[in-house]
């Protein structure tokens, strides 16, 4: 499942073919992905200007010029394919033969500017919806979302706020959306050992007994965010086979230092510890016993 930095990375490769530019074709080949498409949903997308895409938690929104948001998730495999004949070197950058099964192409946007992009998705856990800008925070989709982890909202106040008198270990506390929106398994494993915090340890211990926070509860937020910043600038990766919008397979995988790598030494530097692999919340946790306390 694409975390937070991938679809970051997807959102930055559709930006300059969609930005500024407008839907001059929609094609859409079936009524529903993950969910049913909105009434009329090519019609309404047609000749209407791509204002500016941003991205909230794991979602890509993109602004349109009638006041509507266009909403996308990846869901497990969603993806997006950007085609480009004109022999334009920036955006030639985001050309890719896309080897994958057209019949899982659900939706193809000709835009002006000749780019032609195209989603696919095999398993068909994406879903996309139009909302009125307005109305994002109350949207069903949107409410509730807790703090963006790469703002200021996320800061050590906040965070020992929050995990104050809460019974709950720091996992399950981070993967909790309604806290932190769009952190996923793998970077709560990788900032948890950066911070050299134990998963298991209780949430709580990030406050002291009045609710301030404690040394661990700044050094968690710093390193939560230096981990995706690390991933979004790497290109991120989470599937083996996920890709950049530009068709590039992300690096970051390869520089994990717990996920994925049960049984393998410890990276930090005269730890003798070995990672290891321990079911949490029906999530694989990986953590060095040694130094993550
Ligand atoms: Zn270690």
């Amino acid at each position: 499942m694409p975390e937070l930095p991938e679809v970051e990375t997807v959102r930055s490769g559709l930006e300059p073919v969609l930005r500024g530019r407008r839907f001059l074709h929609v094609e859409q080949r079936r009524k529903d992905l993950r969910f049913p498409l909105p009434e009329q949903f090519a019609e309404r997308l047609t000749g209407r200007k791509v204002l500016r895409l941003d991205r909230r938690a794991k979602y890509i929104l993109v602004h349109l010029d009638d006041g509507a948001v266009l909403a996308i998730h990846l869901g497990m495999t969603g993806r997006f394919s950007v085609r480009h004949n004109r022999k334009t070197a920036q955006l030639g950058e985001y050309t890719y033969a896309h080897g994958n099964d057209a019949k899982h192409d659900h939706l193809v946007f000709a835009m002006s500017g000749g780019a032609v992009v195209t989603y696919n998705d095999a398993r068909r856990f994406g879903y996309m919806t139009l909302i009125r800008g307005a109305d994002i925070a109350q949207d069903a989709f949107f409410r509730g979302l807790g703090v963006e982890p790469l703002s200021d909202a996320l800061n050590a106040t906040f965070l020992a706020g929050k995990a104050h008198g809460r019974r709950t270990d720091l996992k399950a506390f981070l993967m909790d959306q309604r806290i932190v929106a769009g952190l996923g398994n793998i970077y709560v494993c990788e900032a948890l050992f950066r911070a050299r915090l134990s998963p298991f340890k209780g949430a709580a211990t990030l406050a002291t007994t009045s609710g301030r926070p404690t040394a661990a509860a700044g050094r968690l937020v710093d390193q939560i965010k230096t981990v995706l910043a690390d991933a979004i600038r790497a290109g991120g990766s989470t599937l083996r086979d996920y890709r950049q919008a530009n068709g590039e397979i992300g690096s970051f995988q390869e520089a994990f230092a717990v996920y994925g790598r049960e049984g393998e030494p410890c990276t930090k530097p005269r730890c003798r510890g070995t990672v290891r692999r321990k079911t949490q919340g029906g999530r694989s946790t990986f953590y060095c016993p040694i130094c993550q306390r």
